[in-house]
C-alpha cells in the first residue's frame, strides 16, 4: 500500500470531511471507491485530502526554515500548548482503543472560557500558562479513559491538577458528591454544557453510512 494511502486510512475525519468522488490520482479510502474530500466551497467540490497533503508537503520542504521558526514561536503560546497537549492525549486514548476525535484548540479554549477559567469541580481560578503551578489548567475527561470514555468535546471540562488527579478513573458524580467543595450548581453546569455538545461524531456517522450501504 502506498505511503499516502496508508496515511489516509489511519487519518481521523475532521469537521467538514466527506466521502466524495474518487480523485484523478485514485486516492481511494478503504475500498469505498471514494476519496475523502474536505469542505466544499461555493464554487467547487472539496479537494481530496491526499492531493492536498502532497501539495502542502512539497510547499513545506521548499520553505522548511520559515516553518520551523513559526513552529517554535507557536509552541510558546497558549494555543500552541493546548494544541500539542490535545494531540498527545488523543494518542493515549487511541492507543487504548477508545473513541477519539480531534478537538480543535479553539474549542478547548472556548470550553475553558465557558467555565470562566475556573476548575469545573472545585471552582478555583486556573493558572492558564504556568504548567508548574498546582492550579495549572488540565483537561479532564469526565468519563475516564479506563471506563471507555471518549476523547471528544462532549467529554471534557477544565479542571485543576488536584481535582484531575484525585478523580482519576472514579465515577465523576459519585466522586464529586464526596468532595468538601461539592456544588450542585457546578454539577448542573457540567451536565448542561456536556449535554449541549454534539455527540456522537461526524466520523462515526461517515463510517456508519458507507458500511451500511
Ligand atoms: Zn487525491
Ligand atoms: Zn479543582
Amino acid at each position: 500500500m502506498s505511503k499516502i494511502i496508508n496515511w489516509l486510512n489511519n487519518r481521523e475525519f475532521i469537521d467538514g470531511d466527506y466521502l466524495g468522488n474518487l480523485c484523478h490520482k485514485d486516492h481511494q479510502y478503504r475500498n469505498t471507491g471514494k476519496s475523502v474530500r474536505c469542505k466544499p466551497t461555493d464554487r467547487k467540490n472539496g479537494k481530496c485530502v491526499c492531493c492536498r497533503k502532497i501539495q502542502t508537503d512539497k510547499h513545506y520542504l521548499k520553505n522548511k526554515n520559515y516553518y520551523k521558526n513559526k513552529a517554535t514561536n507557536w509552541n510558546q503560546t497558549l494555543e500552541g500548548r493546548i494544541y500539542s497537549r490535545e494531540a498527545s492525549r488523543r494518542q493515549k486514548f487511541k492507543d487504548s482503543s477508545n473513541h477519539v476525535e480531534k478537538i480543535f484548540h479553539k474549542n478547548i479554549i472556548a470550553r475553558v472560557n465557558t467555565f470562566d477559567n475556573k476548575c469545573a469541580y472545585c471552582g478555583i481560578n486556573l493558572e492558564i500558562l504556568d504548567r508548574t503551578n498546582q492550579n495549572s489548567l488540565e483537561i479532564d475527561h469526565v468519563i475516564p479513559k479506563k471506563n471507555n470514555g471518549s476523547h471528544c468535546l462532549a467529554n471534557i471540562v477544565p479542571s485543576c491538577r488536584s481535582c484531575n488527579q484525585d478523580k482519576r478513573s472514579k465515577n465523576m458524580i459519585e466522586w464529586y458528591k464526596d468532595q468538601p467543595f461539592y456544588s450542585k450548581a457546578r454539577l448542573n453546569k457540567i451536565q448542561n454544557v456536556l449535554n449541549q455538545t454534539p455527540y456522537p461524531s461526524n466520523q462515526l456517522e461517515l463510517l456508519h453510512n458507507w458500511q451500511l450501504a
